[in-house]
């Protein structure tokens, strides 16, 4: 759900005919994947395994894909940029379609290193419609995203803390202190506070994610707390706070919503030098590193672990 701006632009210029439809089954669920019929015949099943691999990475948060049946559709995007997926978008229906425009020459080395689909699918996770609070989907899409890829092995667990470091600095960047993340939320774009916004709600799922670990003794996560939402809620439309609340009673916490009122009512990206020390993870001229030997640092390396080893 990014780079809306783009959508009429590249609707238009898109073919609408879709050639070949491939199937990709787990157990009793499906996964469509159309292919556009512009794609080259040769770069069909470098595409096809870079989809089936970031599908299994999403399988194995929990176990199951989120949709029992759910739809990808492969477009070409002729670009001279460098970016190999350059534009993606989740469309929440019956069923839940993920549109991605790549370029047709990058190869599936650089597709399935680069994080937008990871990031697309990772949006799956939550029964959220569409409607208000973009942060808190968009925060957990961020969030998941740098999870999955390492979960995946696109890089290690200290690359994984690297990233959300940066995304954290990046969005410190404020254009609006006057304004609430919720107030803030709905016009980012206007106000070009799109890393606030993002990263603000990826604070906002790290916190809950390591409270949740710390709790439980390891227990519990928002992996866990996914399944259960998956169980009860997975055909819902839901707003951002009543998933909240939801997950605050499927793990019998008071934590999500107390954390949803303070990030939603927060004027800055809330700090987390603190909550990283807390987890052992120490910070040098703004690189990261991991101290194994910290009480927390199993709780920690499990967030960069697979719960589902290879999701299946
Ligand atoms: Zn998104």
């Amino acid at each position: 759900m990014r780079r809306c701006h783009l959508l009429i632009l590249l609707l238009l210029l898109s073919p609408p005919l879709l050639a070949e439809r491939h199937y990709y089954q787990r157990g009793d669920q499906h996964l469509e994947i159309d292919l556009s019929e512009q794609l080259p015949q040769a770069r069909r099943d470098d595409v096809l395994g870079w989809i089936r691999d970031t599908a299994d990475a999403l399988a194995a948060v929990h176990g199951r894909w989120p949709r029992d049946r759910w739809r990808v559709r492969i477009y070409p995007y002729n670009t001279r940029g460098s970016d190999p997926v350059p534009w993606a978008q989740v469309n929440r229906g019956d069923p839940d379609v993920v549109s991605f425009y790549i370029d047709p020459r990058a190869s599936r080395e650089r597709l399935s290193n680069n994080w937008t689909a990871y990031h697309e699918f990772a949006h799956l996770l939550i029964p959220y419609r569409g409607w208000g609070d973009m942060w808190y989907s968009e925060g957990f899409a961020s969030y998941y995203q740098n999870l999955l890829q390492a979960r995946q092995g696109v890089f290690d667990e200290r690359e994984m803390w690297q990233r959300l470091h940066d995304g954290f600095i990046r969005g410190r960047t404020n254009r609006r202190p006057d304004l609430s993340l919720a107030e803030l939320s709905p016009s980012m774009r206007e106000n070009r506070s799109f890393m606030r916004v993002y990263w603000s709600g990826a604070w906002y799922w790290f916190r809950a994610d390591t409270e949740l670990r710390r709790r439980s003794g390891g227990k519990q996560s928002v992996d866990t707390a996914l399944a259960a939402l998956n169980r009860c809620c997975a055909d819902a439309a839901m707003s951002a706070r009543e998933i909240a609340i939801e997950l605050d009673r499927l793990t019998g916490q008071l934590l999500f919503v107390p954390l949803f009122d303070q990030v939603a009512g927060s004027r800055a990206l809330p700090p987390f030098e603190e909550q990283f020390a807390e987890l052992g993870i120490e910070l040098e001229n703004g690189a990261v590193i991991l101290r194994n030997t910290h009480p927390l640092a199993d709780i920690r390396g499990s967030i960069a672990r697979p719960v589902v080893p290879g999701g299946r």
